[in-house]
């Protein structure tokens, strides 16, 4: 756990948020400031940065965000329809939130390209 990093202290309990989904690898939650109907966080329990400090030794959590990602989708009615799994990475990446996340956006046509 990171003492300023808001996601490990959602992830830690200690500051709510709607949870949706958990495991002792991940956690997934509803963003704050939705941008589609369905908008869930995918964190992983433990700290990293960004995507540039994934190792070899994350292969199998990435892998997993990615299956919970669609059962995710598929328990929430908007897989046929299509969502989108999206990462920022780094300030013209988007990121603003200095722990690893993915967005699960779904529940209505998604533009492209994105801003
Ligand atoms: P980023 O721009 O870093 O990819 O995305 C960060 C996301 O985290 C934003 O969509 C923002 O709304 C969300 N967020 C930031 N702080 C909180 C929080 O305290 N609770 C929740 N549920 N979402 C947050
Ligand atoms: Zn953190």
């Amino acid at each position: 756990m990171t003492s300023d990093c808001i996601f490990c202290k959602i992830a830690a309990g200690e500051i709510p948020a709607t949870i949706r989904y958990e495991d002792q690898e991940i956690i997934v939650f509803d963003d704050r400031q939705p941008q589609a109907p369905h908008h869930l966080l995918i964190i992983p329990r433990k700290h990293i940065r960004t995507t540039l400090d994934l190792t070899t030794a994350d292969n199998d959590l990435i892998g997993h965000i990615y299956q919970i990602a669609g059962k995710l989708a598929n328990d929430l009615g908007f897989a046929d329809d299509g969502f989108r799994l999206v990462n920022n990475c780094n300030e013209a990446g988007g990121q603003v939130v200095w722990h690893l996340h993915f967005h699960l956006l779904g529940g209505r046509d998604l533009g492209w390209p994105p801003g």
